[in-house]
C-alpha cells in the first residue's frame, strides 16, 4: 500500500452473475423510512454489468440464461451499509479525551491533536477506518473532514466508495473570506465528484456555534449550484441549544431556514435537541437527519427523538461519527441501538420497526448523503452488497429474517463485500489493502499527535 496519488483504481469487474441463497431486494422507486418494501428472493440471482452496476434482480429461475461467469456464493446478499456521519481519520486520535463534555473534548483532545495532522497522516486514518468499515460490512461513509484529496485518494485505494464533504469554520478562513473557500470547494467537487470513480463530493459548515449563518448561507448556495448535499452539526447538545438562543434569539434549525440553508440539500448530523417546529421546518425541507446513538451516549449529549422526527417527516439515516467518540465505525451497532432506544425512551416496543432500522443504514442513507443509487439490490443501482453467513445460531429457524439482522445481526457476520461489483472483502479478509501496514502507520502517528 502507497500513498502514491497516481496509484491505480480499479473499476468495475465483468459481467457476472452472483447467486445467493437468499438476495434482500427493494423496489426501485421506493419510498424511504416509513414502510420500506424489502423482499426477500430465495435462490436469488443479481446480475452485475462492466462498470459495477445491478442490470437484474431475481430468482435464479425466473432470470435470462447468464451473459457472463457465474458464482454461487450462498448465504444472504444485501445491500452494503451507509454510514451516514463520520470522520474516519479520527482512527488516529481514536478514544482520546474520554469523559470530557462535547466543548471541552473538542478544545482539550480533539483540536490539538488535530492542529499538527497533516495529509499524509489524515490518509493512513482514513485507509485503517475505510478497511474497518469494509470488514464490518459498511460499504459508503459520508466524511467530514478536511485533507479532503487524502481522503479520496484512501479510498480509492481501499475500494470503497466515500462522499467526501470538505469541512471548514469561519476562523480559519483568511480574512474570513468565505468566497475564496467556496471557489476551492467547487474546484474539488468539480474533479473528484466521479461517481464512477465511488468519489462523490459535497460541503461541509461544521456547526453553527463555529460557521457565520451567511457563511453557510453561501455555502448553501455553491450546494444548491451543483446538487451535493450540505452536511452540519446540528442541535448536538443543549450547550449548541442555549448558545444559540442567546446568540440569535432562535434554534440553530431556525437560524438556517432564515439563512436559506435549508434550499440545500441537508444532511443534519445528531439533531438530539430538535423541537417540534425545527422538525418541521427539516421535514417540510426535505432534508436527512444523521442519528449518532453511540456517539451522542458516550459524549453524554442526550438521545434523539427519532419516532418525532419521522412523524414530522425528516428523513433519517444512521452513523458512527468518528471513532474518538463512538470508539468504532461498526454500523451495525447503530442498527441495534437506534431501534433499542427509539423504544426504550417511549416505553413503545412499536416505536421503531425493524425494517425502518435497517433501512436508516440502506435506501435512506444512501439518499440522506446523495447518492440514490446505493443502499438497495434493483436494477440500475451500484452492486455495493455484502454477504452474511446464514449458517450461525442468530438465522437457525427461517422467520423474521429482518428483526434477526437487526437484534441478532452483527459485523461478525458479514464474509464477503464488492463494492460497484468489485470484491473487496473475500471470507472475511480485505483484498486490497494490508491493514497490518495500517495500523502500525496510526500507531505510529497517533503517538505523535499526542506528543
Ligand atoms: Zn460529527
Amino acid at each position: 500500500m502507497s500513498a502514491d496519488p497516481n496509484s491505480e483504481v480499479v473499476l468495475g469487474a465483468p459481467v457476472r452473475r452472483l447467486i445467493g441463497d437468499l438476495v434482500l431486494s427493494s423496489q426501485p422507486g421506493s419510498v424511504s423510512n416509513g414502510a420500506p418494501p424489502i423482499e426477500l428472493i430465495a435462490n436469488g440471482a443479481i446480475d452485475i454489468d462492466e462498470v459495477g452496476r445491478i442490470v437484474a434482480v431475481g430468482s435464479e429461475q425466473d432470470l435470462a440464461p447468464a451473459v457472463g461467469a457465474v458464482e454461487r456464493v450462498g448465504g444472504l446478499l444485501m445491500p452494503g451499509l451507509v454510514n451516514a456521519h463520520a470522520h474516519s481519520p479520527m482512527t488516529l486520535l481514536r478514544s482520546v479525551g474520554d469523559g470530557l463534555p462535547l466543548q471541552r473534548w473538542l478544545h482539550e483532545a480533539i483540536f490539538p491533536r488535530e492542529g499538527k495532522l497533516t495529509a499524509e497522516d489524515a490518509w493512513w486514518g482514513m485507509a485503517l477506518g475505510s478497511a474497518e468499515m469494509l470488514l464490518a460490512g459498511v460499504t459508503t461513509s459520508c466524511e467530514m473532514y478536511w485533507h479532503e484529496a487524502a481522503i479520496v485518494d484512501a479510498v480509492h485505494t481501499t475500494g470503497a466508495r466515500t462522499v467526501v464533504t470538505p469541512a471548514i469554520i469561519s476562523g480559519l478562513l483568511p480574512n474570513g473570506d468565505i468566497n475564496g473557500w467556496v471557489a476551492k470547494a467547487l474546484e474539488f467537487h468539480a474533479d473528484h465528484h466521479r461517481p464512477e470513480r465511488r468519489s462523490h463530493v459535497g460541503f461541509a459548515p461544521h456547526a453553527l456555534y463555529n460557521v457565520t449563518p451567511e457563511h453557510c448561507g453561501a455555502i448553501a448556495d455553491a450546494a444548491k449550484s451543483v446538487d451535493a448535499i450540505l452536511h452540519i452539526h446540528l442541535e448536538e447538545t443543549t450547550a449548541e441549544r442555549d448558545e444559540m438562543a442567546e446568540k440569535y434569539g432562535r434554534s440553530a434549525t431556525q437560524v438556517l431556514a432564515d439563512a436559506g440553508v435549508l434550499e440545500a440539500k441537508v444532511l443534519a448530523a445528531h439533531g438530539v435537541w430538535l423541537s417540534q417546529s425545527d422538525m418541521r421546518l427539516l421535514g417540510e425541507a426535505g432534508a436527512s437527519v444523521a442519528h449518532c446513538p453511540q456517539s451522542n451516549l458516550k459524549l453524554g449529549s442526550g438521545v434523539a427523538p427519532t419516532p418525532a422526527m419521522l412523524e414530522a417527516g425528516v428523513r433519517v439515516a444512521l452513523g458512527t461519527d468518528g471513532p474518538a467518540s463512538n470508539d468504532d465505525l461498526d454500523l451495525w451497532e447503530e442498527v441495534k441501538l437506534a431501534p433499542l432506544l427509539a423504544r426504550g425512551v417511549a416505553h413503545d416496543p412499536q416505536a421503531m420497526n425493524a425494517a425502518t432500522a435497517l433501512d436508516s443504514a440502506t435506501r435512506s442513507a444512501g439518499i440522506a448523503v446523495g447518492v440514490e443509487d446505493i443502499g438497495h439490490l434493483s436494477p440500475g443501482a451500484w452492486a455495493d452488497m455484502i454477504r452474511i453467513d446464514l449458517d450461525q445460531p442468530a438465522f437457525a429457524g427461517s422467520d423474521d429474517l429482518i428483526t434477526r439482522l437487526v437484534f441478532a445481526g452483527s459485523s461478525r457476520l458479514v464474509t464477503d463485500v464488492w463494492v460497484a461489483g468489485r470484491q473487496v472483502v473475500a471470507d472475511k479478509s480485505i483484498t486490497t489493502v494490508d491493514v497490518a501496514e495500517a495500523m502500525a502507520e496510526v500507531s505510529t502517528r497517533a503517538k505523535r499527535l499526542a506528543g
